[in-house]
């Protein structure tokens, strides 16, 4: 599958969820009034857009509407897409001009995080970087193990600890190790628990201070892993990691799997948050950067 067409088919069940919502409100209106932009809005709240967002989107295509002086409903579908385009708009490459550079990897339980470290090791790999994981989600064994299966998937070097050890010492070995080794990019794994916020939050603080202090002139990552599927949700971890952690991207993961898509427009609009790549799938090759126009043609295109 080419490049596009994986990402559109990973928005399939949010463009049809919003497509169809919106091509049979447009059809029921002869002309465009009040009443369809209250029904829109209601739409893409449905639609995990946001309602603060949802409305900013609506209120925009009210000026344009008057401002074109335009009466025919078939025209809103093309501005929503252009607006929505605009919305996602930004520079998303991840920055990594130091030798070596860090990616941060941070996110609660089960969102995809390890997945999503796979993915990202075997891009850079293929991209002809030297990379090293590091394993500090100690929480629990099969968490280190799972790791392991990835680094063996990408083909890259792991540093790892027991169960149980201190995720910070994990930090501080897998510098140690990309030092000796000359890795161009470390990439740490964390632990998720959210039963226990407070110190997971200083945890996730005390390694990221193991990282400045080992590596002060390194360009680091901080990416926040995101699960589609839980909608609103997600916007709320986000919120939270936020107040802790300097964060510049979200991966948001199990696009694949979900209508809720719009997210991504509630992350970036009202976090202003860049997403920097979307999982849509299990395999190696299911990340994708994040492409603006894919993205809003993967919402609202017909075809494919
Ligand atoms: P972690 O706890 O944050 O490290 O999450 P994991 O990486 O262990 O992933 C949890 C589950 O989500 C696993 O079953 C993954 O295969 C699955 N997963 C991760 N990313 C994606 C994705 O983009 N699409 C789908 N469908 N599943 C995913
Ligand atoms: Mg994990």
């Amino acid at each position: 599958m080419g490049f596009f067409s994986k990402i559109t088919a990973g928005l399939k069940k949010t463009r049809d969820s919003i497509t169809n919502a919106v091509n049979s409100m447009l059809s029921a209106f002869t002309r465009i009034d009040e009443e369809l932009f209250e029904e829109l809005e209601e739409i893409l709240i449905m639609s995990d857009i946001g309602v603060v967002t949802a409305k900013k989107i609506c209120d925009e295509l009210r000026a344009r509407v008057k401002e074109e002086k335009v009466t025919d409903p078939s025209v809103i579908k093309g501005m929503l897409a252009e607006t929505v385009r605009k919305m996602v708009d930004g520079d998303r490459e991840l920055k990594m001009t130091t030798h070596p550079s860090v990616i941060f990897v941070i996110g609660v339980n089960g969102v995809g995080k390890t997945t999503t470290i796979g993915k990202i090791a075997s891009q850079l790999k293929a991209s002809g970087k030297k990379v090293i994981l590091g394993a500090a989600d100690t929480f629990r064994a099969a968490a280190i193990d799972q790791l392991a299966v990835w680094s063996d998937r990408a083909g890259v070097d792991m540093v790892k600890s027991a169960e149980g050890a201190d995720p910070a010492s994990v930090v501080f070995d897998t510098v140690a190790a990309a030092k000796a080794r000359n890795s161009d990019v470390i990439i740490i794994d964390t632990a998720g628990r959210l039963h226990n916020k407070k110190n997971l939050m200083n945890e996730l603080a005390k390694m990221y201070r193991i990282l400045k202090r080992e590596l002060p002139e390194s360009d680091i990552e901080t990416l926040l892993v995101l699960d589609a599927t839980t909608g609103q949700n997600a916007v709320n971890q986000a919120r939270d990691f936020k107040e802790v952690a300097e964060i510049t991207g979200i991966v948001l993961t199990k696009l694949d799997g979900t209508a809720r898509g719009g997210v991504v427009l509630a992350i970036m609009d009202e976090l202003n948050i860049p997403v920097k790549f979307i999982g849509v799938g299990e395999q190696i090759d299911d990340l994708q950067p994040f492409d603006p126009d894919a993205f809003a043609k993967g919402i609202f295109s017909e075809e494919a």
